[in-house]
């Protein structure tokens, strides 16, 4: 077995038993619930995805707090330790915290570490963390989204702090929500580069515009790719056009995937209209990249997606995608969505964005 086809999945029992939600369906938050890592652990062994010599099962790294510090204030950890003691408490509207969400949402930085750790060291050829709670709209002092820490932005500021780790890092986000804590955290930082596809919130007129584009030696590194609601599978690779020649010109050592699959059709928060060959398909062509730039180095960390009938099957679409296997949908997926398709407006969007990157980028006219 050669090392081009080793892929690490985090896994722990914890994510599938523990930070499980107070409040019965259908309130909003009720959807993070360990049912998620469940339902995905149930699915990969059907098909038989842990046996296979390719996957190295991996277990989050254990960190201590000051580990959490990198990201958040000493303030909001004591806070977010203090209502975990209380048992059932709610830290806003957004995030509910039980007696073992601080740990868990401690071991899902750990997770996420563990992932990219084991991609920069060569251990892994790509990695997926299984964690949850997701972590991409979390801030230093906040949490939201259902978000505690962020994970990914912990991760990458240790190894920035702890491994010095210099080199470049590349951040996708697909979730179907613009990942404003990443975002901030990276915002004028000439070394992370953050691109984000997501649904544009007309009712709530969220962030997440095209002219955001980061700040000081940082512009042009932020890219926001809003696109319509009800997009279709014929929509969603449209910004690999862009993305694809911005990444062979920032040429970074490392491809970070925010891998939220709630543009799935049967999402309770998202509202696209993607099948799992969306995933298949990004995850083929991003590999194709990440190949030829940085020696196939990608690690994907679990953020959004929560429904329970296609969260495990885009895993497995992705892992699919990694092993270079062929990939059939389910067949509840074969359902004829392209009369929604937004193609034109997508279009649109694409050449508007097009126009402000060029200002920062020789690749893209
Ligand atoms: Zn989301």
């Amino acid at each position: 077995m050669t090392l081009e086809n080793k892929i690490g999945l985090i896994v722990d029992d914890d994510f599938a038993l523990k930070h499980k939600p107070p409040y019965p369906h259908p309130i909003f938050f009720s959807y993070e619930t360990p049912l998620r890592i469940q339902s995905i652990i149930a699915y990969l062994e059907i098909k038989k995805v842990f046996e296979d010599k390719r996957v190295d099962i991996m277990s989050p790294k254990s960190i201590d707090e000051s580990v959490i510090q990198l990201a958040h204030s000493k303030y909001y950890i004591d806070s977010i330790k203090y209502l975990s003691s209380l048992e059932s408490a709610l830290l806003n509207e957004e995030v509910f915290l039980t007696k073992y969400s601080f740990d868990l949402a401690k071991k899902a930085i750990g997770g996420s570490i563990r992932a990219i750790e084991g991609v920069i060291n060569n251990k892994v050829n790509q990695s997926f963390a299984l964690i949850r709670p997701p972590g991409h709209h979390a801030l230093r002092e906040s949490g939201s989204g259902l978000c505690i820490f962020n994970n990914i932005a912990t991760s990458i500021l240790y190894l920035r702090e702890r491994l010095k780790y210099n080199k470049k890092i590349a951040i996708i986000d697909i979730d179907n929500h613009f990942g404003d804590g990443l975002a901030q955290y990276f915002y004028g930082d000439p070394s992370v580069l953050y691109f984000s596809i997501h649904e544009y919130d007309f009712i709530e007129g969220d962030i997440g515009f095209i002219h955001e584009l980061g700040e000081g030696e940082g512009v042009g590194k932020n890219i926001n790719f809003p696109i319509p609601m009800n997009s279709v599978d014929d929509d969603f690779l449209e910004f690999i056009e862009i993305i694809e020649p911005i990444l062979k010109e920032f040429n970074p050592n490392i491809i970070i995937i925010a891998a939220g699959f709630d543009m799935y059709y049967t999402d309770p928060i998202g509202n696209c209209l993607l099948t799992s060959i969306s995933y298949y398909k990004f995850t083929e062509k991003i590999l194709k990249i990440a190949e030829e730039i940085c020696e196939g180095k990608l690690s994907f960390i679990l953020e959004g997606g929560y429904s329970l009938l296609g969260l495990p099957v885009c895993v497995y679409s992705v892992i699919q995608a990694l092993f270079k296997e062929k990939y059939e949908r389910p067949l509840f997926e074969y359902l004829d969505f392209s009369q929604n398709s937004k193609k034109n407006e997508i279009k649109k969007i694409s050449s508007t964005l097009k126009n402000l990157l060029a200002n920062y980028w020789s690749s893209i006219d």
